[in-house]
């Protein structure tokens, strides 16, 4: 990387984050040094976000730097981890220094407010696309799987569907919406301490990236277990409702991604516990089903022609 460059990685990525202790070496050697603390296990996750595939061309540079980070920590919330440290690889087709400075400040503000510092990434000239390396922890043994629903557990999810997919309706002229709905694209708000209070009760969870009836999916195919949900149940804000009635896409809480809320299942003599946990949590959460053995994921009060199917980068 030329000289000149590391001027910018010095001025729009060091300092990202609080310093914490047990990162021995940050940004500046060829290696980040980190310390786990005693007992714990490090959990990895990484992300892409590629300009027409993963966002429109255009989105302000603030929204992407707060998404790549969210969508990362999203994932660790998923497993129960704190998060703790990320890695940033950026190709950007310019260099333009108002673009770095709204990129790292939308970055900079969710890695303080989660306390996770930013410890090293790359730069390089290409095709803009932003990867994200998130690293968390979790003491051992308390780390939250796809692959433990059993039959009876309730199914939770946090939050509201299919509002970032209205978003994306909205940005793309496809229907009306809200700046409320485009935020939720843009800005998604990664279920963190929802994930921590989950360990040790919730027996699965997953992230909804890719539609809730995908991911809920992939628990299911991963604890090899079926499941009921209640089409009534599911937790849909007045502005979906409205658009739902207005365009009969019914599908669109189903199947839209990019919500990054949790879907997760508890056992049912852990269900109470679950709601006295939940008292002091900002975000609702929501039973809409539960687990049953007969493989397959089946509605009720719902009717659907056609399977459904999330997100597939190559289908
Ligand atoms: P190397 O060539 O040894 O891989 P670089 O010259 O690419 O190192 O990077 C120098 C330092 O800056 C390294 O510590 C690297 O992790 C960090 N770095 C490079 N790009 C970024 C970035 N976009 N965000 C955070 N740290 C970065
Ligand atoms: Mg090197």
């Amino acid at each position: 990387m030329p000289v000149a460059e590391f001027g910018l990685i010095e001025r729009f990525f060091r300092g990202i984050g609080p310093a914490l202790d047990s990162t021995v070496a940050g940004i500046g050697d060829d290696c980040a040094v980190l310390q786990p603390p005693e007992g714990q296990q490090l959990l990895l996750t990484t992300d892409t976000l590629v300009e027409k595939t993963h966002f429109l061309p255009g989105t302000d540079a603030e929204s992407l730097g707060h998404k790549v980070l969210a969508v990362s920590l999203s994932d660790l919330a998923a497993m129960g981890a704190t998060p703790r440290w990320a890695m940033l690889a950026l190709s950007l087709p310019t260099v333009s220094e108002s673009w770095l400075e709204a990129f790292s400040a939308g970055f900079s503000l969710l890695a303080s407010r989660y306390e996770v510092q930013l410890v090293g990434g790359d730069t390089t000239r290409g095709p803009l696309s932003i990867t994200v390396q998130g690293i968390g922890t979790s003491p051992a043994g308390r780390v939250l799987y796809r692959s433990n629903a059993k039959p009876g557990d309730g199914i939770y999810v946090t939050g509201f569907l299919g509002e970032a997919g209205l978003g994306l309706k909205g940005c793309l002229g496809k229907a009306e919406c809200s700046f409320t709905m485009r935020q939720r694209l843009e800005r998604p708000e990664p279920r963190v301490a929802v994930g921590k209070i989950l360990c040790g009760l919730a027996s699965a969870c997953i992230d909804i990236s890719d539609g809730f009836a995908a991911d809920l999916g992939h628990i299911l195919e991963s604890s090899q277990v079926g499941a009921t949900v209640d089409w009534n149940l599911l937790p849909l804000s007045a502005e979906v409702r409205g658009y739902l009635l207005r365009s009969g896409d019914v599908r669109l809480p189903l199947c839209a991604g990019d919500d990054y809320e949790l879907c997760f299942t508890v056992p049912r003599e852990r269900e109470s516990d679950l709601k006295s946990r939940l008292r002091s949590l900002p975000c609702p959460v929501t039973r809409v089903g539960i687990i049953g053995e007969l493989p397959g994921l089946r509605f009720e009060n719902f009717n659907l022609d056609e399977p459904l199917s999330g997100y597939e980068h190559f289908s």
